[in-house]
């Protein structure tokens, strides 16, 4: 692609006109995100200082952009969610402990901090946005809580404000872009995003999970609604799938469809918990899956010449996490990662109905889609 032929349209310059040899790859640290503890719980305090300390650790530690997010505002919350809700999630302090569903659980300071994990997004969703030379090709925001449960008025499943969503928006309303494209990994299906963007022909969600699972939705046949159609792709999972059905499914679907696409911009809902150790799902994805999808997102954007912001989701097993998101940052930056994966499956069975599942995606969005033809 030539380095100026693809300067179009009022939103950001692409990244290609920046055409580096090297891409540049980096994270948005979270501090102080122990202030949102919900105890003991899954989605516990002691998830990412050891991905923290990992990094660090590593020596590509050094190659990495590394910025600390401002608060997102409430004018960012409310572009995606509703008032009413925005003030519950605000008053919670009050009273906190509390629950909000049977899984969502918030302490004193977990409203503050998850303006700050939403922030980490947008300050992601920034610095692949801005005009600089030194402008990182891709982010990972290593945020918790998690968001992409979280619909428009309805927090559940850990979740507060809906990260990704957010960002999206902004990403929107801030520089211009049109069309933004989210990819989510997360073993759930993330009902939250499907909700908010459903019947939006701008937002491109894309999601594989684990099916039947937590929450229940995500069926091939919900496909947006009135201008929307077409634009929600569920990809649902069997029990079982690991490294070889993930690759298919966005080799055969999700990066096709966003290259058709043309998205200004790519987001990333990465959940671990579709890894073969995690305590809450049946997947058997490897670190080195992880990394493959990483690179996969990352090519894929960089022949887009857009930017690609990979927002943390979920994954649940505290020991193994470091390595799975080492290898993502591995998979952003192009950079070896010699650490095996302990519980990387050998030889496993194909799941049932795989291929079954995989047509029907294709046969349902063929007609809207002309890479799935
Ligand atoms: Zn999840």
């Amino acid at each position: 692609m030539s380095r100026t032929s693809e300067i179009q349209g009022v939103g950001s310059v692409p990244h290609a006109y920046y055409e580096r040899s090297e891409p540049l790859t980096g994270v948005v640290l979270l501090p102080s995100q122990e202030r949102h503890d919900p105890g003991e719980h899954p989605e516990n305090v002691r998830r990412l200082p050891g991905v923290v300390d990992r990094l660090r650790d590593a020596p590509e530690w050094d190659r990495l952009f590394v910025l600390y997010p401002r608060y997102a505002r409430t004018e960012d919350a409310l572009r995606v969610h509703s008032e009413g809700f925005v003030e519950i999630l605000e008053s919670t302090g009050a009273d906190a402990p509390l629950w909000l569903d049977t899984d969502t659980r918030v302490s004193r300071d977990s409203y503050p901090n998850s303006l700050l994990a939403a922030g980490a997004a947008l300050a992601a969703v920034d610095a692949v946005a801005m005009e600089a030379y030194h402008r990182p090709d891709s982010l990972f925001a290593l945020t918790r809580p998690p968001g992409h449960h979280t619909g428009i008025d309805k927090a559940m499943g850990f979740c507060l404000l809906n990260n990704v969503s957010i960002a999206a928006r902004y990403a929107q309303a801030t520089y211009g872009i049109e069309r933004v494209a989210i990819l989510d990994w997360d073993v759930h299906h993330g009902n939250g995003t499907q909700e908010i963007h459903y019947a939006d022909p701008s937002v491109l969600f894309c999601s594989l999970h684990e099916w039947p699972l937590y929450p229940g939705t995500g069926w091939v046949d919900e496909t947006g609604a009135g201008d929307g159609t077409g634009f929600n792709i569920n990809i649902p999972m069997p029990t079982g799938s690991g490294d070889v059905e993930y690759l298919e499914a966005l080799d055969r679907v999700a990066l096709p469809v966003i290259e058709e696409f043309r998205p200004e911009i790519l987001l990333v809902s990465a959940g671990q918990d579709c890894h073969a150790a995690d305590p809450l799902c049946g997947q058997l994805v490897s670190a080195s899956g992880f990394k493959a999808m990483a690179t996969r997102s990352a090519e894929l954007a960089r022949r887009l010449g857009i930017g690609l912001v990979v927002i943390h989701e979920g994954g649940y097993n505290v020991s193994t996490l470091p390595l799975l998101d080492r290898s993502i940052v591995a998979g952003l930056g192009g950079f070896e990662v010699e650490e095996p994966d302990p519980f990387a499956p050998l030889d496993a069975e194909p799941p049932g109905a795989w291929d079954e599942r995989l047509e029907s995606v294709i046969a349902t969005h063929a007609p809207r889609w002309e890479a799935l033809r």
